[in-house]
């Protein structure tokens, strides 16, 4: 269960401070999905930071499971927009790293690996290198190494922006498998209405000013 009560985020620069989010509240049960939605600059990644643990500095608390979210304690997986792949590494390397980065004692499953290679269609491209790939693949690339790590709480920053419209719902579909399969908690962004409706069983609209929630529905139309 992840709650979050009261949160706000204030920017600061030099000169004026802006507030990016204020006063949200939320709550989602474990193995939920929840999308977020609203115009660009309405706060959805900075929500998304705070619950990655890039933002620590906020207002009001966040508790996952009733206790304080720290990376450090939780499983947690984020894809950013820009993928996260480390440029130096092969794609085999890139899928394996977030298993590894959590645990270094745990050892990769290669079929695990081949397997989820295989349902995301980036089976043959192992040896390849991020520049060598298209955007639609690194995304892929990104979700097989969050889906490997079964983490506790999965975090995406509009994860199927950069697949065109038929790949991009043969992916939310291999997405909904994995999420049924491992019952992960599942928060992502994104600005398409049919993503959301799609992928949310909680969609949250965010409303363009001062970062502030103008809508929770309960969404009858989710696709899982
Ligand atoms: P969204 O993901 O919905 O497009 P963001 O969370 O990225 O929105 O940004 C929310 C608001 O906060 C925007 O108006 C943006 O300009 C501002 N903002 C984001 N990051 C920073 C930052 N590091 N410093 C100052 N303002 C920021
Ligand atoms: P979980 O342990 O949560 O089910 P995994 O992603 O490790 O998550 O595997 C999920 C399922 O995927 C397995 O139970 C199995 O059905 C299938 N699977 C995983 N690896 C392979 C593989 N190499 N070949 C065939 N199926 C696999």
């Amino acid at each position: 269960m992840l709650e979050i009560k009261d949160l706000s985020v204030t920017y600061q620069s030099s000169d004026e401070s802006y507030i990016a989010l204020q006063n949200i509240n939320l709550s989602l049960p474990s193995g939920g999905t929840c999308a977020i939605i609203g115009p660009s600059g309405c706060g959805k990644s900075t929500l998304l930071k705070v619950l990655a643990g890039i933002i620590t500095d906020y207002e009001g608390t966040v508790l996952f499971d009733g206790n304080p979210i720290l990376p450090s304690k939780q499983k947690i997986g984020f894809i950013p927009q820009n993928y996260g792949l480390l440029p130096w590494k092969n794609v085999y390397e890139n899928i394996c790293l977030g298993v590894k980065l959590k645990n270094r004692q745990l050892k990769v499953n290669k079929s695990s690996v081949e397997f989820m290679m295989r349902q995301l269609g980036i089976d043959g491209l192992e040896k390849r290198y991020p520049g060598e790939l298209s955007g639609g693949q690194q995304q892929r690339v990104s979700l097989a190494r969050s889906f490997l790590l079964k983490p506790d709480l999965l975090l995406m920053d509009e994860p199927f922006s950069a697949l065109d419209a038929i790949t991009r719902e043969e992916i939310q579909d291999v997405f909904l498998e994995v999420w049924k399969r491992q019952a992960v908690s599942t928060i992502l962004v994104t600005h398409y209405v049919e993503e959301a409706v799609y992928l949310g069983q909680k969609i949250i609209i965010l409303s363009s000013h001062l970062g502030q929630v103008s809508k929770i529905i309960d969404n009858p139309l989710f696709g899982g």
